[in-house]
């Protein structure tokens, strides 16, 4: 369908967030929208929301009253905002009061439903939708851009694990898996249109498949995909450190394409803290499954999560999590103050840590990791790694740039032609950010 209209979507949060974003605008391409990043032109567009943090969620109020001006500019612009936030459950009346300029409002459960909301938007409507749970498992599943190097694939939806502070159980709903047989069809069409590196996608995927009969999990998946032609690259996000099964950690080892890079949330080091976060596992647990990791896959890296200033955390509590940092030796972590979600667990408990606490713990974490990751990228000096050459780096157009299996930024002077492909690039320099090299051909 030609219709010439043009839609700007903007994803805050997770790959989950930025996955259904996708969803939503490549439905809109069916009636005719093409995407564009200019906001002045736009005819639709698609907030698609977080609310993990408080820090996410102003920052989307934020836009959304910077949309009410863009409706003063151009009274025609529709506006339509998705996604967690609008899940939580109360949020939707507050929302509305606060922006009456938005004319749709939909939630985390029927994005495959936007089409018939955007028609009726478009005769003139306004139009809330949000299902309390999902009625489908299965999702429109969008043919990638064409020439798009890197596609995200949701191989299951919500999670069962209700960590105390975390609301997304609350806004996605139970957890269940896509059939295999959908996420090979979905990964084959993306490679078909150009896609060599897939990054399979849930909250803990390594729960994937516990409801199938026969038994299925997330290995046996991984092994299949890992069969597919002209497919380069593997990645999977996020591995629950209590479900990590030593099955996996083989499986990763011997797959040609699977990356040797495990993002392993540990949340903190403290074991008091981690009972009362409600992750199911110790220190000692967290610790003898790194250990696994690096017996069987020597140069694995490791990224991980970490959140300061959980209800009750004392400075010992927080000494433990810096330890635990210089014992695992991550390549990278995502670091964060905790941020109180009401209707979770944890913001109920009574012992809430100060703002000034919870920044001054974050920045001494900070400067940790920030030294660690260095050390990290320093022991490269000299390694030739295979990265999946992206295209000119950002930063220096006159050179290219991409990642290696571990997930760290390469940038190296190079052929064009070369974009799409694997290289081998010998590491030269360690830079704060990004590793340095040059290409070394066979
Ligand atoms: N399912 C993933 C897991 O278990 O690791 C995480 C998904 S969550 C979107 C990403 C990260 O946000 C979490 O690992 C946690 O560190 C952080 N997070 C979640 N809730 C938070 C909260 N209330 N305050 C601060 N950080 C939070
Ligand atoms: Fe949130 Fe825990 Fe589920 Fe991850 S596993 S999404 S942190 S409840």
């Amino acid at each position: 369908m030609k219709n010439n209209k043009k839609v700007v979507t903007l994803a805050y949060g997770c790959q989950m967030s930025e996955r259904d974003a996708e969803t939503l605008t490549e439905i809109t391409r069916h009636f005719g929208y093409s995407s564009s990043n200019d906001l002045e032109t736009a005819d639709l567009v698609i907030v698609n929301t977080c609310c993990v943090r408080e820090s996410a969620e102003n920052k989307i109020l934020g836009k959304i009253g910077e949309l009410k001006k863009l409706k003063e500019r151009n009274i025609n612009v529709k506006i339509a905002i998705s996604g967690c936030l609008v899940q939580q459950p109360g949020v939707l009346e507050r929302l509305q009061k606060r922006a009456p300029h938005v004319d749709i409002w939909t939630g985390t459960h029927n994005l495959h439903d936007f089409h018939t909301l955007l028609q009726r938007v478009e005769q003139g409507e306004k139009v809330a939708e949000i299902w309390q749970e999902p009625k489908v498992t299965s999702e429109v599943a969008p043919l990638a851009e064409k020439g798009k190097l890197h596609a995200n694939v949701n191989i299951m939806y919500g999670c069962d694990n209700f960590c105390s502070y975390c609301i997304v159980p609350h806004v996605r709903g139970r957890e269940r898996s896509r059939r295999p047989q959908e996420i090979l069809q979905e990964i084959e069409s993306l490679v078909d249109s150009g896609c060599r590196e897939v990054t399979l996608l849930g909250q803990n995927v390594n729960s994937y498949g516990k409801e199938f009969s026969p038994a299925y999990d997330f290995a046996d998946l991984l092994q299949q995909v890992d069969q597919i032609p002209l497919l380069s690259r593997i990645r999977f996000i996020t591995s629950h450190p209590k479900d990590l099964s030593d099955k996996l950690i083989e499986t990763v080892a011997e797959g040609e394409k699977v990356c040797e890079h495990f993002h392993l949330p540990i949340q903190s080091g403290s074991n008091y803290i981690l009972e009362r976060m409600n992750r199911k596992y110790t220190r000692e647990y967290y610790l003898s499954r790194v250990q696994k990791i690096r017996e069987f896959i020597p140069n694995a890296s490791l990224t991980t999560d970490i959140i300061v200033g959980f209800p009750g955390e004392s400075e010992v509590d927080f000494e433990q999590t810096l330890a635990m940092m210089k014992q695992a030796h991550y390549s990278q972590a995502f670091t964060f103050m905790y941020s109180k979600r009401s209707g979770t667990l944890a913001a109920e408990m009574e012992d809430q840590i100060p703002l000034d606490i919870k920044k001054r713990r974050l920045q001494k974490l900070m400067s940790i990791q920030n030294q660690e990751s260095l050390e990290w990228r320093k022991n490269m000096i000299g390694k030739l790694v295979e990265v999946l050459v992206e295209g000119p780096s950002k930063t220096n157009p006159e050179r290219l740039t991409g990642r290696t299996r571990g997930y760290e930024l390469v940038v190296f002077s190079g052929n064009l032609e070369t974009i799409g492909s694997l290289v081998n690039v010998r590491i030269s320099e360690a830079g704060s950010w990004t590793l340095i090299g040059e290409v070394e051909l066979a």
